[in-house]
């Protein structure tokens, strides 16, 4: 079994900044990640609201450069999936698909995965027209019509995505106004391929092998009408990833670790950072900046821990 001061459950935005920082205050720092690191903003086609980049910065090029960064600083990773995190007397073991590991702090910044809309047979469709991702998915439906589901920052800023592959875009919210930013509102009603249809409830997806249409209920007349599409673009809410976790730290309702503001949970030693902590807004910096104050807040613990054994 290896030793680490920090072991990092994640490998996104939020983890590579943490194991940046946690290296830099000389931590000997492991990243614990199931893939590639970076995989969920590698997506992401332009992050127009990350400091630093005033003309936007591709999802594929940021990651890259923080993981760059943190190797350079020292970090290591391991391309492993947490399986199950458990106490070892003041320390932490964490089991993975490949392996054991005992950290002397965690933290926990494993973000989230895409909610499902809650139609019948909904999975069967991954992969045969049903998508949550525009940049992966949206060349394959060139020239063609898809429907977009939500109404926040996600859904508006896929849809524009989208409008640049296809030839029509729908975009379905089942609210009266938008939740997403102000700047992707504009930009979607000056968007000419893109319909908009509020208040709109997608009760079944239609199809044989592949999509061709949803089934679409209008909440303002409570008509249902059967609308033609050839692909589903899902963005109705995230759900956090931690599992490995289950039944040792207490979750809100939604599954989300609750942390005070140094990221600190309710266990010793234990932190988590970016959307899979309580109250995060969704946004890349402040996933980063959620992971520099956890890897700060731990190695302010361990040196916590090193004076008392040194006064014992
Ligand atoms: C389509 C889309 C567009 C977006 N556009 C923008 C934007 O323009 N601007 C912006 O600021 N934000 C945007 N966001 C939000 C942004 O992507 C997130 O806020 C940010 O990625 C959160 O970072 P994170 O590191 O907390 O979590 P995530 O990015 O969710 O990363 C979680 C990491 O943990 C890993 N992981 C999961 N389970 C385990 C496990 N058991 N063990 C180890 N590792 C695990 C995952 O593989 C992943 O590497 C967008 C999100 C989406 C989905």
């Amino acid at each position: 079994m290896e030793d680490h001061d920090v072991v990092v459950i994640g490998g996104d935005i939020a983890a590579l900044t943490a194991g940046l920082v946690a290296a830099r205050h000389g931590r000997d720092t492991l990243v614990l990640v199931p893939g590639v690191p970076g995989d969920h903003l590698a997506n992401i086609e332009l992050i127009e609201d990350f400091p630093g980049f005033p003309d936007g910065v591709a999802g594929y090029e940021l990651c890259p450069a923080v993981q760059e960064q943190a190797a350079s600083a020292g970090t290591q990773f391991a391309m492993e999936a947490a399986e199950r995190l458990a106490a070892d007397g003041a320390d932490w073991l964490i089991e993975t698909d490949a392996g054991r590991y005992r950290a002397r702090a965690v933290i926990i910044a494993a973000g989230t995965h895409p909610q499902s809309l809650g139609v019948p047979g909904e999975e069967r469709w991954q992969g045969k027209g049903l998508s949550h991702c525009a940049s992966c998915d949206g060349p394959l439906f060139r020239g063609k019509t898809v429907a977009v589901v939500g109404g926040g920052d996600l859904a508006l800023q896929e849809a524009l995505t989208l409008a640049k592959h296809v030839a029509q875009v729908f975009l379905i919210d089942r609210h009266d106004t938008f939740s997403a930013q102000e700047t992707y509102q504009r930009r979607i009603l000056e968007q000419p391929n893109i319909g908009v249809q509020r208040r709109g409830v997608v009760e079944a997806i239609l199809g044989d092998a592949t999509i061709t249409g949803i089934r679409l209920r209008d909440d303002a007349s409570g008509e249902t009408t059967d609308v033609a599409v050839d692909g589903l673009f899902v963005y109705v809410g995230e759900d956090p990833n931690t599992a490995f976790a289950d039944g040792l730290l207490p979750l809100d309702a939604t599954g989300r670790i609750p942390t005070d503001a140094l990221m600190r949970t309710a266990l010793p030693g234990v932190f988590a950072a970016g959307d899979v902590r309580q109250g995060a807004v969704g946004l890349a910096a402040a996933a980063a900046g959620d992971g520099a104050v956890a890897a700060v807040a731990a190695h302010r613990h361990l040196l916590e821990r090193e004076q008392q054994n040194t006064a014992a």
